[in-house]
C-alpha cells in the first residue's frame, strides 16, 4: 500500500452552523485526495491537499468522449464519537468494475480503502451530527490526456471530495410520485448502464426534465430493447412488494447495481421475507395495481436510503401505492439501515467499517 502525504490547510473554512440548511452536495470540506495515473508510474503519489480548483488541458480527454467514472457513499458519526463508513468495499469492488468497463486503470482496493479513511479522519470534524445528517464522499476519476482522439487515456487523476450533507427527509420518510418513462432510455444491455459514469446521467437529463414539468419527482426507467421491463429510478434501484413478496428488477447489464439494494435483498431474506430478482414488466405492475396485489414500493440508494414511492404514472394510468402513504417494509429498511449506518442497531453482518482516531 503507497502512503499517502498529507498537507494540512492554513486557512481552513468556517464549518456550516445550520445543520438544517445543509441540503447535498453544495459544500465541501477543507481537504481533498488526489493521485495520478501514468502508464510509467501506474498510480502513484496519492496526496491529500487543501481543497482546491484543479487545472487540465482544454483538451483532456474526459471532456470531450467522457470517460470518466464516479462512486458515492457516506460517513456517519455515533452518538459516541465513531466514525462509520458504510459497506465500502462494495463501492470499490464497484468502482473497479465500472473502470474495467470504461478502460480506466484498476485502482488497487487496499489504497482505495486507505484514501477513505485517511481522508474522512483528516476531516472528521466537518461530519455532521444531527439525525439524518452525513459526510457524502465522493471517488472519481476522469481522463486526462491533452488529445482529440478517440481511445482510452494513458494519464488519469483519482480524486475524492468530502460535502456534508443535509438530512435526506426533513420530518421523517416521505413518499415521492414517480413518472415512468416510455419514450427516452437511459441504457441499454451491452452499454454503460451498469458502470457508475456521468455518461448515464446526461442521458437521463431530457426525461427528467419532463417528469419534472409533470409534477412528478423522478423518472423510472424501462429497459432500453423493448421499453417494457421495469429497470431503474435515476439514482436509485427499485422494489415492488407483490402479493407478499419481495420483487425487485434482476441485474442484467443495464441497471446500476446499488449497494443499499443489496443491503436490502440481505435484509429482507434475513426477516424471512421471499425476495425475487427477476423481470417484471411494467404491465404486470399496473395489474398488480388494478388489482391490489401491488402492496409497497420503494426506491433505494445511498443519498435517500430508502425512498417511499405513493405513486406511479405509466401513460395515462396513475397507480396510487399504499394509499399514498409509507409501507411497513420501507419504514423498517430505513431504520434498519441508517441504524446500522449510525451505529444504532448492532451490526452483526459486519457492514460496516471504523475509521480509527
Ligand atoms: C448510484 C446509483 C444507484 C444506487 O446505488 P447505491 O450504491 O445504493 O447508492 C442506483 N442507480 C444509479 C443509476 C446510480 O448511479
Amino acid at each position: 500500500m503507497q502512503e499517502i502525504k498529507i498537507e494540512l490547510t492554513k486557512t481552513p473554512k468556517q464549518k456550516p452552523q445550520d445543520q438544517s440548511k445543509l441540503g447535498f452536495g453544495k459544500i465541501f470540506t477543507d481537504h481533498m485526495y488526489i493521485m495520478p495515473y501514468n502508464k510509467e508510474h501506474g498510480w502513484h503519489d496519492p496526496k491529500i491537499v487543501p481543497y482546491q480548483p484543479i487545472t487540465l488541458e482544454p483538451s483532456a480527454m474526459v471532456f470531450h468522449y467522457g470517460q470518466e467514472m464516479f462512486e458515492g457513499l457516506k460517513a456517519y458519526k455515533t452518538e459516541d464519537g465513531r466514525v462509520l463508513l458504510f459497506r465500502p468495499d462494495k463501492n470499490i469492488a464497484r468502482a473497479n468494475h465500472s473502470n474495467d468497463r470504461l478502460c480506466i486503470p484498476e485502482i488497487p482496493a487496499d489504497d482505495f480503502l486507505n484514501a477513505l479513511k485517511t481522508l474522512v479522519k483528516v476531516d472528521k470534524d466537518w461530519i455532521p451530527t444531527q439525525p439524518g445528517t452525513s459526510l457524502y464522499i465522493r471517488p472519481f476519476v476522469i481522463a486526462t490526456d491533452p488529445f482529440l482522439g478517440v481511445r482510452p487515456s494513458d494519464t488519469y487523476l483519482f480524486i475524492i471530495i468530502l460535502s456534508p450533507s443535509g438530512a435526506y427527509y426533513e420530518s421523517g420518510l416521505d413518499p415521492v410520485k414517480i413518472w415512468i418513462e416510455d419514450d427516452y432510455v437511459r441504457a441499454v444491455r451491452g452499454g454503460i448502464g451498469e458502470a457508475k459514469t456521468g455518461g448515464n446521467y446526461v442521458a437521463s437529463l431530457a426525461a427528467q426534465v419532463k417528469a419534472h414539468d409533470e409534477g412528478y419527482s423522478q423518472v423510472l426507467w424501462l429497459d432500453g430493447v423493448e421499453r417494457k421491463y421495469i429497470e431503474e429510478v435515476g439514482a436509485m434501484n427499485i422494489f415492488f412488494k407483490i402479493n407478499g413478496k419481495v420483487v425487485t428488477p434482476m441485474l442484467n447489464g443495464s441497471i446500476l447495481p446499488g449497494v443499499t439494494r443489496a443491503s436490502c435483498i440481505d435484509l429482507c431474506k434475513h426477516w424471512g421475507m421471499e425476495v425475487e430478482e427477476r423481470r417484471i414488466s411494467v404491465d404486470e405492475l399496473v395489474e398488480a395495481a388494478k388489482s391490489g396485489a401491488l402492496e409497497e414500493c420503494w426506491g433505494s440508494g445511498t443519498a435517500a436510503v430508502i425512498s417511499p414511492v405513493g405513486a406511479l404514472r405509466y401513460e395515462d394510468t396513475v397507480m396510487e401505492i399504499g394509499g399514498g402513504g409509507i409501507g411497513p417494509v420501507s419504514q423498517k429498511l430505513y431504520d434498519t439501515v441508517t441504524g446500522l449506518q449510525t451505529g444504532k442497531v448492532e451490526d452483526t453482518f459486519g457492514w460496516t467499517v471504523e475509521v480509527d482516531g
